[in-house]
């Protein structure tokens, strides 16, 4: 297939579907324009880590993942025949949407539970965590990314979160919330379209701020200038399959708008709130 963007005909070649004990790539095409993302899909820990010597209940929990995003992103995937990628690790093991350098990329404690598998680790334990599972992922970003440059256009990055309906005792407020950091053109659709919705309270970098420098949307979205943002659902409403329905056919036609904009479809640096943004790969 060729398209016709700036004057050169270029190949777009779907991406293909690829898995890997570190990610998962949902094979989709190009030339829509998007590329969803979901660091905390899983909370699978690989056997020779032996939970991380967490008993099995804390894996239900969001401490090892985030609940829902996976069901959501796929089915975006499906509604949209976007590519997505997909993380295949917990969190726990460690934490993608963190820079390699964070002093919170392998937590030892979490919510109040102590991570044994984690709390003597060396530098050498989490340097051989960073190659084996951190950077296959973020690599598979990149590639991804790539590929929708390769077919005539820079996408748009769509990350998905999930926040917990209580925290530190206190209920929150918001259904959804909306997280970024300086380049407002995807976050402006996102909040334009969800906070018409006259039953959801939606947050605006809410329930947490969206600037962290060394996240995932840092490395790829503001480094690239790349349109990027953030939604995060709270998890008690994506916890089952109508849930996670619903919320993939509310979300499936504001990105295909978005993607649709001219002004996202094109690479703008709009710097970071958390400092100078470095050129090169980091
Ligand atoms: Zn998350």
């Amino acid at each position: 297939m060729t398209s016709e963007t700036d004057g050169f005909p270029r190949i777009a070649r779907p991406i293909a579907s690829e898995h890997d004990e570190a990610f998962e790539i949902v094979g989709g095409d190009p030339r829509i324009g998007l590329v969803l993302i979901a660091d905390h899909a899983s909370n699978r820990v690989p056997e020779d880590l032996a939970d991380l010597g967490l008993p099995e209940t804390e894996f239900r929990r969001h401490i090892a993942y985030d609940i829902g995003v996976e069901g959501v992103t796929r089915s975006l995937a499906r509604r949209l025949g976007a590519p997505a990628v997909i993380s295949r690790f917990s969190r726990l093991v460690i934490d993608p949407n963190r820079g390699a350098d964070d002093p919170t990329l392998v937590m030892r404690l979490s919510d109040g539970a102590v991570v044994p598998g984690n709390a003597r680790i060396d530098e050498a334990g989490r340097r051989a965590r960073i190659e084996r599972f951190w950077r296959p992922y973020d690599r598979a970003i990149g590639r991804v990314i790539d590929a929708a440059f390769a077919a005539g256009r820079p996408p748009v990055l769509f990350s998905l979160h999930s926040f917990t309906p209580i925290w530190r005792g206190r209920p929150r407020p918001w259904h959804c919330g909306v997280l970024w950091d300086a380049d407002p053109r995807l976050p402006e659709i996102l909040l334009g379209h969800l906070r018409a919705e006259a039953d959801l309270v939606v947050g605006d970098n809410e329930p947490y701020d969206g600037a962290l420098a060394g996240d995932t949307m840092w490395r790829h979205g503001t480094r690239r200038g790349l349109a990027h943002g953030i939604l995060e659902i709270r998890q008690d409403l994506i916890a089952e399959a109508a849930g996670i329905e619903a919320w993939a056919a509310r979300i499936a036609p504001i990105l295909t708008e978005a993607a649709g904009r001219a002004e996202l479809a094109e690479t703008r640096l709009h710097g970071s709130r958390t400092g100078p943004v470095p050129a090169e790969p980091v």
